[in-house]
């Protein structure tokens, strides 16, 4: 089957368009300032260059509908026609308690992502457009919404209640949700096979590390907790997010800073604080290891508080799994940087954790477990559109 793969934000849209019959990339690209002056498009049809024009689009399915023209027409198409596309397959952020798993889009599936928008208001309403550009630009193709929520709906109640009054639960759906649940459920699945072992018999913990940080346990293949919450801000520190504070804090700093809009404050939980509040320096952990090696403390410490923080959610997961036999890194820095994996298990060995410093110096799918290691330490690198690929295949097959 031919799947296309739509990730839309607010004014943008991310594309790839798979073979699933042996799982090739046969375009990906990216439309840019949708709806605003400057729109831009980048294509790239696999082994070939890259395609770049400025073109403005008005809309969603504009940016689709031009998406569609370069993949069928002149030097940049890689399909005959819009017809050979069986389904669309898209990342939405926020399934809240209701989608434990990928859907059709139906209707009743549309009505149920609005009702999720209080608890994903920056993506979900973009990712409910891109939805409804297909419907414009392609007619009735077969879609499929893929959360970033669903793997983690397994969580046992006591893991995603947070302690404070059970009304706003009731009223407000306030619970712990996580995220990055695509691609922790894809290394998970990734690590038992990888080990040719029964995921079920299995209690692994992943860290999906990038831009945005998140740790999952994964026992017996359900998610049983996850370090993010309500919403992506709690957990790790991350390239520009705080990660976990005392709440208290927030009246402290608005009080003494002078700030009377909890929005502002929000923001710079969101966009100011983490790696780059910390640092000084940046978000993008390249930049970060380049400061600590020329002496810049505050980018060591910023590094220092990130590993520290993700040895502490893996010793407390193995606790609330009752044991631990797999660890995964994943993500951007997960998968690329030797040097936190390491510092992020330095102090498990009384757990049985041990990474061998040259298998860690590798790329890829790899094992880098150390001798003597009781726990298997793995990087496995993350595809979350190749999952949704999958699971819109598996659904649309099954109409
Ligand atoms: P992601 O959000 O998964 O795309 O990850 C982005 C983060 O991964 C950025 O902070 C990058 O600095 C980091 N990253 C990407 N490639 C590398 C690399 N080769 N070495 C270290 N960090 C990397």
């Amino acid at each position: 089957m031919k799947i296309l793969v739509i990730n839309a934000g607010s004014s943008s849209l991310k594309y790839q368009l798979f073979d699933t019959a042996d799982g090739s990339v046969l375009a990906k690209g990216l439309c840019e300032r949708i709806g605003i002056p400057g729109g831009h498009v980048k294509h790239t049809p696999a082994g070939r260059d890259t395609f770049e024009e400025d073109y403005k689009m008005d809309s969603h399915a504009d940016g689709i509908r031009r998406v569609i023209e370069l993949m069928t027409t002149g030097d940049t198409a890689v399909i005959g026609s819009m017809s050979e596309i069986d389904a669309v397959g898209h990342r939405v952020l926020h399934g809240g308690a209701e989608f434990s798993g990928s859907v059709l889009v139906t209707p009743e599936v549309k009505e149920a992502i609005k009702r999720c928008i209080p608890l994903g208001p920056l993506h979900n309403p973009a990712n409910l457009t891109g939805i409804l550009a297909c419907e414009e630009a392609m007619g009735d193709i077969p879609q499929v919404a893929v959360f970033d929520t669903a793997f983690h709906q397994t969580m046992p109640d006591y893991a995603y209640m947070y302690a404070i009054p059970y009304e706003y639960y009731e009223k407000y759906q306030i619970r712990r949700y996580g995220f990055h649940g695509t691609s922790h459920r894809y290394v998970s699945a990734k690590a038992a096979e990888f080990l040719g072992k029964d995921i079920k018999d299995l209690k692994i913990v992943t860290c999906h590390l990038g831009n945005g940080s998140s740790i999952a346990a994964v026992d017996g293949g359900k998610c049983v907790d996850t370090s993010m919450g309500l919403t992506p801000l709690e957990g790790l520190p991350m390239g520009t997010r705080s990660g976990n504070l005392d709440p208290a804090i927030l009246e402290f700093v608005m009080k003494n800073e002078g700030i009377s809009d909890i929005s502002e404050m929000l923001n710079i939980l969101n966009k100011k604080s983490g790696m780059l509040g910390i640092s000084g320096v940046s978000s993008d952990f390249r930049d970060l290891f380049a400061a600590r090696d020329a002496g810049n403390e505050r980018a060591k410490l910023a590094l220092s508080c990130f590993t520290y923080s993700i040895r502490k959610f893996i010793g407390s997961y193995a606790a609330a799994m009752g044991g631990l036999d797999v660890v995964v890194f994943t993500a951007g820095v997960g998968e690329n940087n030797a040097g936190i994996r390491a510092d992020s298990v330095k102090g498990l060995e009384f757990m049985g954790v041990k990474i061998d410093d040259a298998k860690n110096n590798t790329r890829g799918t790899v094992d880098v477990t150390g001798e003597g290691s009781r726990v298997k330490v793995l990087v496995i690198p993350t595809d979350e559109e190749f999952v949704i690929a999958s699971d819109t295949e598996e659904i649309v097959k099954a109409l």
